[in-house]
This record gives C-alpha cells, structure tokens and sequence, in this order.
C-alpha cells in the first residue's frame, strides 16, 4: 500500500493531507468512515468535521459526517445507524463521555474500530486511540494566562510585580466532557498558590468543580451563573478582578453579564477572562480589549491526527501513539496522540492566528 497521506501535524493548510498523486488502493472508496460531532453551536466543531471529512475524503474513504445538536440520544442513535449501515472506523467527539459504551461494543462485535476525537469516551474497552491535545496543559495555560493578565506573572514566567489581591472568579466546562476536568486541574494547580497566598480571592467562596461546572458548554448558563455570582458576592462594591474561563463561548456569556453590570463602561476595567478555541467572534473580543486570551488549538492538525489514525486502523495497524499513559477511561488507559495548544492575546492574534493562516485578517477585524 502505497499510503500517500501526509497527515503528520505540519501546520499550513486546512485540511492536512498534501500526498502528490494519490495511490490510494482501488477499494478504499467502498470503505465509509463515521464521523459523529456533538454540535454546530461552536465553530470548532463545525471546522472539525469539515476538516476531518475533507481529509479522509481526499485520501480515498466516503465520509458519513453527523452533528447530534448536543443531544445525547440523537448521537446514540446516529452511532447505531453508522455500525448498522457498516462503516468501517467511527471517528467520535463525543456529547456525553460516557453514554456510548452500547453503542461501542456493538461496533467491536462488528469489528468497527473506534477513534475517540478530542473527548475521550469513557468506560469502554472498545476505544481503539484517542486523538486529542494535552489537556492539562491546556488549563495550565489558562491559568497562567490570568496570572499575567493580572500581572502576577510576567510573559517569560517570572513572578510579576503586581501584589494584589484580586478578586476572581471560577468556571469550568461541562462535567459530562472528560475534558473538564483536565482544563479545570491544570487550571487550578496552577492558581493555587496564589489563591493560598491571598494574593487571589474567589469571592464567591466557590472553588470546586461542581459549583463552576456549565452544562453543555452554554453561553446562557454561564451568563446566567455569573449575573448571580455578581449580585450574591460583589453587592457591597467591590469589584471582580479576573475569570477563570474554559471556553470562548463561557467567556461571551461572563462578559455580557459583566458587561449588563456596568464592566468595561466609562472609566472602568473589563476584568481578565480567559477563554478557549480562538473562536473568531472572541477574537475580535481581544483585539478590542474586552477578553484577555484565548487558547488555540489546531483543529487542522487534529483533524489530520485522526484521518492517520484511521487510515492505520482500516489497514490492520495500530495507530503511532505519542502517549500511553495518561488517558484512562476508567476500563483501560487508551493509547493517545496529544498535539500542542498555544496562548493567544491580542499581542500574537496575527503570528498565531492569520499568518497560519487559520482566519484571514479580514475575518478578524470583522470577528466573523
Ligand atoms: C473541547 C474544547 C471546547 C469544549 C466546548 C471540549 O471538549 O476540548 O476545545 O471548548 O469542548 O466545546
């Protein structure tokens, strides 16, 4: 087989595979590969799918893409109808980390292989590799981020001069996404010292991951929860200085409702929030000043991870992990490869963003 498949996480463009003349064998386009996202609400998905679906196309597979509307029972039954329909490699993000383990033994009985995309699905032994970032990392990133937001760190990790203290405030992702707790531990190991130390406060008193946790990643939920934080801990005047946030999306919903408080009005200071997915409208959001960072992650790359490691799974082989070790579902530690994220402020929106050529500069100063 002579694999032509470049895939090889090499940055340029979209949707990875550069192979020249392709020699794909005659028969891989009777070969159908599932693709199932969680939903079209975030942009990430939606270029995931399409790069992952341009990539198997163009190395020789039919591609069968659904998005389950972030309902779990739709996802269940659209994994049913891919094993029924007799696709050969399921490429999974999945909505509920945990809901598929039916479905995943029906697909080992029919010698389905399983890739977990970027959430790993939990409690089964039929996932077959994983394809994700370094998870942690990516927390740690996020919390350093609002350490030198607020100045007590500088760029290069020395110790910034700022003393504090500075009132701030937790949020983490959805409970149900294996992910959560990854972002929330890196995040938190790293605040830590600075919460023990007083120079950080969480006013709120809330520091555990079940009272920052938002369902499903929504916008409104994290608007929602922020508002009330906003009137139950900071009616005496006092101020909310930064926010731990997971997710662009969580950070649109915290800025309007600080926004709504009078945040970021004449005079005053938006606080340092954080974010995740470089996700275009958020974007705009840090070169006008309004949210501190983002953290990019390149779903180009990942998407070329996961077309190699299906192509590796439909030819019999085992996909080149880069990690065998820190991803246990529960059932068995699932062989991994994790790619890198990078810290996005306003300073590196164009080294980082558009001379990857991940948006174009238009699409950043329009923020869509
Ligand atoms: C992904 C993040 C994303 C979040 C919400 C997580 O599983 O890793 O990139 O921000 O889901 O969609």
């Amino acid at each position: 087989l002579a694999l032509t498949l470049a895939a090889c996480g090499g940055g340029g463009a979209g949707t990875g595979a550069d192979g020249g003349s392709s020699s794909a064998p005659a028969d891989k386009g009777d070969i159908t590969v599932g693709v199932a996202m969680p939903t079209q609400t975030s942009e990430r998905w939606i270029a995931d799918g399409n790069n992952v679906k341009a990539g198997l196309e163009k190395a020789g597979y039919k591609v069968d893409l659904q998005y389950a509307n972030d309902d779990i029972p739709t996802q269940s039954q659209q994994i049913d109808q891919m094993i029924t329909k007799g696709d050969k490699v399921l490429i999974v993000a999945a909505i509920d980390g945990t809901a598929l383990s039916s479905q995943l033994s029906s697909a080992a009985s029919a010698g389905i292989k399983v890739i977990s995309y970027d959430r790993l699905i939990r409690g089964s032994k039929d996932v077959d590799f994983y394809v994700s970032f370094d998870n942690y990392k990516v927390g740690v990133q996020q919390g350093t981020s609002l350490l030198t937001g607020l100045g007590l760190k500088n760029a290069d990790g020395s110790e910034g001069t700022a003393a504090g203290p500075f009132n701030v405030e937790l949020f983490a992702g959805s409970l149900d996404d294996n992910n959560a707790q990854f972002f929330w531990d890196g995040a938190y190991d790293t605040l830590k010292p600075y919460i023990d130390s007083g120079k950080l406060k969480v006013k709120s008193g809330q520091t555990k991951i079940d009272q920052a946790a938002i369902l499903r990643w929504q916008q409104e939920t994290a608007q929602k929860r922020m508002e009330d934080l906003l009137t139950s801990a900071y009616n005496d005047g006092s101020k909310v200085d930064g926010v731990l946030s997971p997710y662009d999306g969580i950070s649109r919903g915290i800025i309007t409702a600080l926004q709504n408080a009078g945040y970021g009005g004449s005079g005053t200071k938006m606080p340092v929030i954080t974010g995740q997915d470089a996700e275009i409208a958020s974007v705009k959001l840090i070169n006008d000043g309004v949210q501190y960072s983002t953290i990019f992650k390149d779903t180009r790359k990942l998407a070329d991870q996961a077309v190699t490691a299906a192509t590796a799974l439909v030819e019999g082989k085992e996909p080149e992990a880069n990690d065998t070790k820190t991803y246990d579902n529960g059932v068995k530690v699932v062989p991994s490869y994790l790619l890198e994220s990078q810290v996005v402020t306003k300073d590196n929106v164009k080294s980082a963003l558009v001379d990857t050529g991940y948006y174009t500069q238009a699409e950043v100063d329009a923020g869509k």
